[in-house]
């Protein structure tokens, strides 16, 4: 598998990924980068083969997903950095799912890092770099028309979804979901289709079995607060996925 970006007309540039055109305008390729940046690009770096990593998590998790009747995006990995994915418009929030307080829910909430969530919180934040992600409400969200009332239920069910697929398939590889960001689309059929990425760019992964903080944490909160072995604990996140894949492939 190749590491160059694809040789086709690139639509958009983002901070973690590419997105080129193909010949086929319902279909589109998402190249991962290995650059990091984190609060709100005000801090950059690089993560060593973090694209490869996040390429490849991504494909695994949302095949994980599929087979649990949850539709994505995804068509197919096409190389160690690519996926084919469908063209979808991007409904313009991120949802967040959070099982236990961690990030901004301490530092808005007060909420010590660490504090079970239960029922887990689902938020919306909105897609919106200039006015920093904005953490939105219900009423906001109408006021703003971003979506229905109807599909922000659709959205909220399908991000507790994800949740409870992946919290229990993370328990499996000895790693505690702690909180992660989702993004959806439609189709050109108008249907909902889980986007982006789930990588541990957008999510907080604790090792279950460390109860250390700077330990523990096995997600892009390295990098945001330097802790060190960034690279390193992206490639134990994969390797864990995928030896559970392999000892249970159902
Ligand atoms: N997240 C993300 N992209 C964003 C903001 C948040 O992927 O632009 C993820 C983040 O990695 C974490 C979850 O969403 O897993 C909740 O993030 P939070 O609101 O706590 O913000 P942060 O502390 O990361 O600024």
């Amino acid at each position: 598998m190749t590491d160059l970006p694809p040789d086709n007309q690139k639509l958009y540039e983002g901070k973690a990924k590419i997105v080129y055109e193909t010949d086929n305008p319902e279909i589109l390729i998402t190249y991962f980068k290995d650059d990091a940046t984190a609060f709100n690009a005000q801090k950059k770096g690089q993560i060593a083969n973090k694209g490869i990593v996040n390429c490849k998590v991504t494909a695994h998790l949302y095949a994980l997903l599929e087979k649990q009747g949850m539709a994505t995006h995804l068509i197919a990995q096409t190389s160690d950095r690519t996926l084919e994915v469908k063209r979808v418009d991007i409904v313009p929030l991120e949802v967040v799912v959070r099982n236990i307080a961690a990030g901004s829910l301490c530092k808005q909430t007060g909420l010590a890092l660490g504090t079970p969530l239960s029922p887990p919180l689902v938020e919306f934040y909105y897609k919106n770099d200039d006015l920093g992600d904005p953490l939105l409400t219900r009423d906001r969200i109408a006021a703003m028309h971003i979506t229905s009332s109807s599909q922000l239920d659709r959205l909220v069910d399908k991000a507790k979804t994800v949740n409870t697929v992946l919290t229990d398939f993370f328990a499996t590889c000895d790693i505690t979901l702690v909180d992660f960001k989702l993004e959806f689309g439609t189709d050109a059929e108008g249907s909902l289709l889980l986007a982006d990425e789930i990588s541990p760019d957008t999510c907080r992964l604790w090792d279950t079995a460390e109860s250390d903080q700077s330990k523990r944490v096995m997600d892009k909160d390295r990098f945001r607060q330097d802790l060190g072995s960034v690279a390193e604990s992206y490639q134990t996140v994969l390797k864990r996925i995928q030896s559970q894949l392999e000892s249970d492939p159902s």
